[in-house]
């Protein structure tokens, strides 16, 4: 397979959520752009049962995929608006409640399903007639200085492009061979992910309950059922993963005890391993990083996609404006990686200090969370600065 000749614009690797949005930001703003994605290409059908994978986004990520024109297409394919979120310490009197009324604004985020993201995504870039190349793995890559050749097996070309975008995930390969250094930190835990309907109704609220290092959270989604994110120590999740659905879904209603339980029904379980990283640099000469491949962070605050969003939102600034002439030029992606990096290093420090504050029952803690939370919660300025933050609703304009 041969596809050198004229070097595109802007290569992407990796067809997950930030790849694909960054590929049709590229399009949209006229630039050749092509697709590379080891997978097969993502399909969904609404008329299927939710699936496991499911992610919360912010006003802020919305925005994003309303300006790239797929909101639409997106609510056709169950994206789903919530209202309100509670958060509560099972050890204490901690106790959190937002509400979208309260705050001025319809909804305080929507859940949506990783394969609706990916397949609208790439419905949209297919209909722009942007080159799409799934099943298709890179084998070497020629890192030029004014291009980047791109080679699958025997040394075939596959690309050539003036910018590479690497979205190719958590384990990016192509982040090691730009020689981008990363730090790694294992949580030793694992997020136990699947679909369950309650008793109750979940009433478009996102539910979360802290338990020590357990963090449990309800997601709505729009059929009635909750997505749930289980954080568990690594072996009381192996455990769980063992259990059979009805041991699991009792279990499950004891640990949501307060929320939108008892849980009455579940589909299969699947669990991923926690692990915080963040590159040391977000680019290497024409190879630019972005998503999980640059950061990715504890699910407790759901904020993984969004931040890889955000990142699509600040390279495609660049990529339409300082970099239009080369998306290549190093200092677009200076000015790029000077608006990210310590934005997402904030994050995940402000992730590991609610897990600290959290994850102890040392004497007296628990009341002290209490007493914090409370002063936050009647607080009513500090709240709402506190929630605009969270939901990605500073700086967009309503
Ligand atoms: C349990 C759990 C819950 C989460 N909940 C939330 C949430 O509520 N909200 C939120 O915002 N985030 C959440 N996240 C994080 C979110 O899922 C990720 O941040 C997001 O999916 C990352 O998207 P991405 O496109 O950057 O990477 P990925 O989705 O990993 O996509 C990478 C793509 O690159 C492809 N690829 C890999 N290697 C190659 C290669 N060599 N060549 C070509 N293609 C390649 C892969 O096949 C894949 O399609 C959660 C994560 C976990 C683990």
């Amino acid at each position: 397979m041969t596809r050198a000749g004229e070097p595109l614009d802007v290569l992407v690797v990796g067809g997950g959520a930030t790849g694909l949005a960054t590929a049709l930001g590229c399009a949209r703003a006229g630039m050749r752009v092509a697709v590379l994605e080891r997978g097969p290409a993502p399909a969904f059908d609404p008329a299927t049962a939710p699936v496991t994978r499911v992610v919360t986004l912010n006003a802020a990520a919305m925005g994003l995929l309303d300006r790239l024109g797929v909101q639409e297409a997106l609510a056709a394919n169950r994206a789903h608006a919530f209202s309100g979120m509670q958060v509560w310490d099972a050890h204490g009197p901690a106790h959190i409640r937002f509400d979208a009324d309260d705050l001025g604004v319809p909804e305080l985020g929507w859940t949506v399903e990783n394969a609706a993201l990916e397949a609208v995504l790439w419905q949209a870039l297919r209909e722009r007639g942007v080159a799409l190349w799934p099943e298709t793995a890179w084998r070497s890559v020629d890192l030029r200085p004014d291009r980047v050749d791109v080679y699958a097996e025997g040394h075939a070309p596959l690309a050539s492009a003036r910018l590479v975008v690497a979205a190719d995930g958590a384990r990016s390969a192509l982040r090691e061979r730009a020689g981008i250094a990363v730090s790694e930190r294992p949580y030793h835990a694992r997020g136990v992910v699947a679909t369950v309907e309650t008793a109750q109704g979940h009433g478009d609220t996102a539910w979360q309950r802290f338990d020590d290092e357990r963090i449990l959270a309800f997601l709505p989604l729009g059929d009635g059922r909750c997505s749930i994110v289980w954080s568990l120590p690594e072996l009381e999740a192996d455990d769980v993963m063992a259990m059979d659905d009805p041991t699991f879904i009792r279990e499950l209603s004891g640990a949501i005890d307060g929320g939108p339980g008892p849980v009455t029904g579940t589909s299969p379980r699947a669990s991923f391993p926690l692990v915080a990283r963040h590159a040391r640099d977000y680019f290497a000469g024409r190879v630019v990083l972005a998503g999980d491949a640059a950061h990715t962070i504890h699910p407790l605050a759901g904020q993984g996609l969004n931040l890889g969003l955000a990142d699509v939102d600040a390279l495609l600034r660049q990529l339409a404006g300082p970099n239009r002439r080369d998306p290549g030029d190093p200092r677009g992606l200076r000015a790029y990686t000077r608006a990210r990096r310590p934005e997402n290093a904030m994050m995940q420090r402000a992730m590991d200090g609610f897990r600290l504050l959290f994850g102890t029952r040392r004497a007296g803690l628990p009341e002290l969370r209490g007493a914090g939370v409370r002063l936050v919660d009647g607080l009513v300025p500090v709240k709402r600065q506190l929630a605009l933050r969270a939901f990605g609703l500073d700086g967009i304009r309503r």
